[in-house]
């Protein structure tokens, strides 16, 4: 049982030229990647390939939605993920090898599975700083204020005490006699 037999393209028996596919990436596709961050999204990738004698490329374009964290109050709002790219695979190499962006299959291979390309580049385009409130669309999901509030009264209080720690150290009559002491010195 294999649920990404979809994103399985079977070059061999294709003609040379172009050939168009399309795939849907929702939550099964990220159950196959036990290490994704994402674990629910719905996205749609389209990928031209053109077959040549001796290469497939691939350019795809890539839209959807991804649940993931907010970085600020932890709840999951839905991220837009949108990217293209070109994916170049040479055929009849000695070796399967997929360095440097160039994915080499080796000769007899008839199949090729895109799944994990892609899955890749998805987590590529997760950005760095993930808020919920910085979403264009604000139906799409908000920082929780409830939790954003106990957060805030969390920080306040450390700011706080390290403040009242400072005004001790430094108003601290103790510090002031040595301070003297060595001044006199
Ligand atoms: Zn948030």
């Amino acid at each position: 049982m294999n649920s990404l037999k979809e994103f399985i393209i079977p070059f061999s028996g294709l003609k040379e030229g172009n050939h168009e596919f399309e795939f849907g990436i929702n939550d099964s596709f990220f159950d196959n990647f036990p290490e994704s961050e994402i674990k629910q999204g719905s996205l749609h990738a389209k990928a031209l390939m053109v077959k040549r004698t001796q290469m497939l490329t691939f350019d795809i374009e890539l839209k959807g939605e991804a649940k993931i964290p907010c970085d600020r109050c932890g709840n999951e709002y839905r991220q837009t993920i949108e990217g293209q790219w070109q994916i170049v695979v040479k055929l009849e190499a000695e070796q399967f090898n997929d360095e440097d962006d160039l994915i080499s299959l080796p000769s007899g291979a008839y199949q090729f599975d895109i799944s994990q390309y892609l899955y890749e580049y998805i987590s590529l385009l997760i950005p760095y700083r993930r808020v919920c409130a910085e979403t264009p669309d604000p139906s799409k999901g908000n920082c929780d204020p409830e939790i954003l509030e106990k957060l805030g009264n969390l920080s306040a209080n450390t700011e706080e005490e390290e403040e009242t720690d400072d005004n001790d150290s430094t108003s601290d009559p103790r510090w002031n006699s040595l301070r003297n002491m060595k001044f006199d010195n």
